[in-house]
């Protein structure tokens, strides 16, 4: 038997699925996208249960990903039941989405979730008037605290033994009664299943119904125009939206009593602070600052000396081990001295250099294995393919960390209240904040990002969207941000050399956007509501489980595109143009260094090309483009004998952030374009895409690789950014205001 849970994001399916399934689950994916698919079995029945937790999802349209694994799932898998977990806290808004699971023919349960928190707010829910009002069981549970779980799981037993035929809420509409029922019978000589499902999805228009069945979408579109539906535009995806809200409102509402509050509610309280108009993006700040503190800082700079920590055992010399502090402290413990080290290190940066002796043990180790075999395996093995890894993943401590984070924030709620405060600043300059959602995605991984892009309805935006989604920094880009940070400034200000590369990212990513929407991408600001859930404690086991999958991603990767790369790479800075000759001396010589030296002068202008190094930057670059990770391993690689870091070093501090924004704008991925061909649809505007990154990124570098070599020309920049962004605020005041009147 299989049953599946479906319902809203935060409904707390993820939750209901660990109760059930305990030690039985396991993680994957969705064939070709990126959405978790978790599966595991419940044994207290008759019949084992296979259960799959399907994706949070609001409605089952196909505009997201998760939609579409959920409706596919649904109508295709035939589960024996749905599970459809429902916030009672938020009941209205969680069974419009039980509206459409009803128009299924799959035996279904409505499970009240939170109901320990229902009873703690003191309210009280009509279950008998709910179970009335859809005609399917109603069981109340609360999955946080295993409540009624087995009770839930009888009855759903029960429902899987009775056939069900679809039903929908349409039916009770005056407006659309009649047209419902023709395009009903329209399906009954088809053979299919689930009539009612597709009827109402055909009066919705929807794609992939019309898609489907041709014929009935022509006759349904005469059978339309008989409907007076101008207050909806004629849209008649709308008009059934309203038909379902109205018929909540008409019998659900009377279903709840809420109890008088005398007090806000601590998340109201926490929002007041927290999404408050003038400290909410500083705050965000704050945090997002704290964070990258956390995971890259060597030490506490701005507590430097206030909170200081006086070393007197010769044992603290341990834990302080990689970070620079050993001399200093075995210098002053021999002297007697007591020692105050300035400030806290970070969790991160401590982590990282367990891994760097880590994995610099396992290169010595077989450097001490291969002595004696042939120079070009010890070179491939050892200067190659190690090496480049060994660059890589001595990061995975802080990528990792940083993702935890990230994690929490997500979970905890509050990354929702991010994007309703950019929203709010970015509505000023005339952009809307709901694309900030996907963007989001992209400090993570931009594939995912661009295919969350679909939950935009609005054309233009989609494609803004896209186009500015790279200048978000993702997590493959990361430990180039690194291997600088713990060069520059000889290390010191580790977190903000990361903290600065993504604020510029994102702000890059807001001027190009303002460009955009006043040049190519025209149009209206699309307004954006939405629901902020209310604050909850993150859970140990979705943030591991977030974690666990980061980890796979990476050491996929790691071993398959990025090992590849590698060897080629080694190949190419070995071997001349006459590779037959066997391997050459100086780099210089090799095929990749005589090209390299060719075409570094295009960036020339960029700062980092310059040197004896710079061609090696440029070849970087260049195969960043295959992944991110790549720039990494190829400098590694390239820096031979002397080191990435003395490689680094010979940079100037205008070189090195040029060097990092060019990477950081330009081109993403070969993964990241094929996503974004695949939404955009059409090779002419992925390549326009494409140019408009490589040019963003080249101009963006250059601008920076001479504002700080020369702090004037900074200066006259910055002056005349501000200058443009108030003419705009200004302008779009008095629109804003002429709307208002
Ligand atoms: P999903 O997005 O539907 O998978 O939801 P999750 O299972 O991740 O749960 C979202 C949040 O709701 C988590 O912080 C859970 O701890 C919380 N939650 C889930 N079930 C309950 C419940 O029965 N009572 C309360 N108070 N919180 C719950
Ligand atoms: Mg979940």
């Amino acid at each position: 038997m299989k049953f599946c849970l479906a319902g809203n994001p935060n409904s707390g399916k993820t939750t209901l699925f660990n109760a059930l399934t305990g030690s039985t689950a396991h993680v994957g994916n969705w064939p070709g996208v990126t959405v978790d698919k978790r599966e595991g079995s419940y044994k207290k029945l008759p019949e084992k249960v296979h259960i799959v937790d399907l994706p949070g999802i609001y409605s089952l349209s196909p505009y997201t990903p998760e939609e579409v694994v959920s409706r596919n799932f649904i109508l295709d898998e035939k589960p024996d039941v749905i599970i459809n977990i429902v916030d009672a806290t938020n009941l209205e808004r969680n069974l419009y989405l039980s509206t459409q699971l009803l128009e299924t023919d799959v035996p279904m349960v409505i499970a009240l979730n939170m109901m320990d928190a229902v009873e703690k707010n003191g309210d009280v829910v009509d279950k008998d008037k709910i179970e009335k009002t859809f005609g399917v069981p109603v069981v109340e549970i609360s999955a946080l605290k295993g409540k009624n779980i087995n009770q839930l799981m009888k009855v759903a037993y029960d429902v899987s033994q009775k056939p069900r035929k679809g039903s929908s809420v349409i039916e009770s509409s005056s407006l659309l009664k009649s047209l419902f029922q023709k395009t009903l019978t329209l399906y009954g000589e088809e053979s299919c299943q689930n009539k009612v499902f597709h009827a109402v999805k055909m009066l919705e228009a929807d794609e992939l119904e019309v898609q489907l069945y041709p014929q009935i979408a022509t006759i349904t579109a005469e059978l339309k125009k008989e409907i007076d539906a101008k207050s909806f535009d004629d849209d008649f995806g709308a008009v059934v939206a309203d038909a379902r809200y109205c018929f909540l409102s008409q019998h659900v509402q009377s279903a709840v009593k809420k109890a008088k509050r005398q007090e806000v509610s601590k998340s109201d309280k926490a929002d007041r602070v927290l999404t408050h108009r003038i400290w909410g993006i500083p705050l965000f700040l704050l945090i997002m600052f704290g964070i990258f503190h956390f995971t890259f800082a060597e030490d506490f700079l701005f507590l430097n000396g206030i909170f200081g920590l006086e070393i007197t055992n010769p044992g603290w010399i341990n834990f302080f081990t990689g970070m620079g502090y050993e001399g200093m402290l075995e210098e002053a413990l021999e002297t007697g001295e007591a020692v105050v080290l300035g400030g806290i290190p970070s969790l991160g940066v401590w982590l990282q250099s367990w891994m760097g002796w880590l994995t610099g043990s396992i290169i010595d180790l077989f450097a001490g294995w291969l002595e004696s075999a042939p120079a070009w395996l010890s070179g491939l093995i050892c200067d190659g393919l190690l090496s480049g890894l060994d660059a890589i993943f001595s990061f995975l401590p802080q990528i990792l960390l940083l993702f935890l984070f990230l994690s929490i924030l997500e979970d905890s709620g509050y990354m929702a209240r991010a994007a309703f405060i950019m929203d709010r600043a970015f509505r000023k300059f005339g952009l809307s904040g709901k694309a900030f959602m996907p963007l989001l995605m992209c400090f993570g991984c931009g594939v995912p990002g661009v295919m969350a892009t679909k939950t935009l309805e609005n054309e233009k935006e989609r494609r803004m969207t896209m186009m500015i989604a790279p200048f978000f920094s993702c997590g493959a880009k990361l430990p180039i941000w690194l291997a600088f940070a713990g060069v520059m400034f000889a290390g010191q200000f580790g977190d903000l050399v990361v903290f600065s590369v993504y604020l510029i990212g994102i702000v890059v990513a807001i001027i190009a956007a303002i460009i955009l929407k006043f040049t190519v991408l025209k149009g209206a600001t699309p307004p954006f509501i939405m629901e902020l859930p209310s604050y909850h404690l993150p859970q140990f086991r979705n943030l591991m489980a977030h974690l666990w999958e980061k980890l796979k991603h990476f050491i996929i990767k790691a071993g398959t595109i990025i090992t590849a790369s590698i060897v080629v790479i080694w190949f190419l800075s070995n071997f001349g143009f006459t590779f037959w000759n066997g391997m050459v001396e100086d780099i210089e010589l090799s095929i990749l260094g005589q090209i390299g030296n060719v075409i570094k002068y295009i960036f020339y202008p960029l700062g980092f090309a310059q040197g004896p190094d710079g061609w090696k930057f440029v070849v970087a670059s260049i195969t960043g483009l295959l992944a991110k990770e790549d720039v990494v391993a190829t400098m590694e690689v390239l820096a031979g004998g002397a080191g990435l870091e003395a490689m680094i070093g010979g940079l100037s501090v205008a070189g090195a952030y040029s060097f990092m924004l060019f990477n950081l704008l330009a081109v993403p991925c070969m993964a990241m374009v094929a996503a974004v061909y695949g939404e955009m649809g059409s090779g002419k505007r992925t390549w326009g895409a494409i140019g408009f990154w490589v040019l963003t990124a080249y101009v963006v570098s250059m601008v920076v690789y001479w504002s700080v070599s020369y702090w004037w020309i900074g200066l006259i920049l910055i002056v005349a950014v501000i200058a443009a962004l108030t003419v705009l605020y200004l302008r779009n005041k008095k629109k804003r205001k002429a709307v208002a009147v």
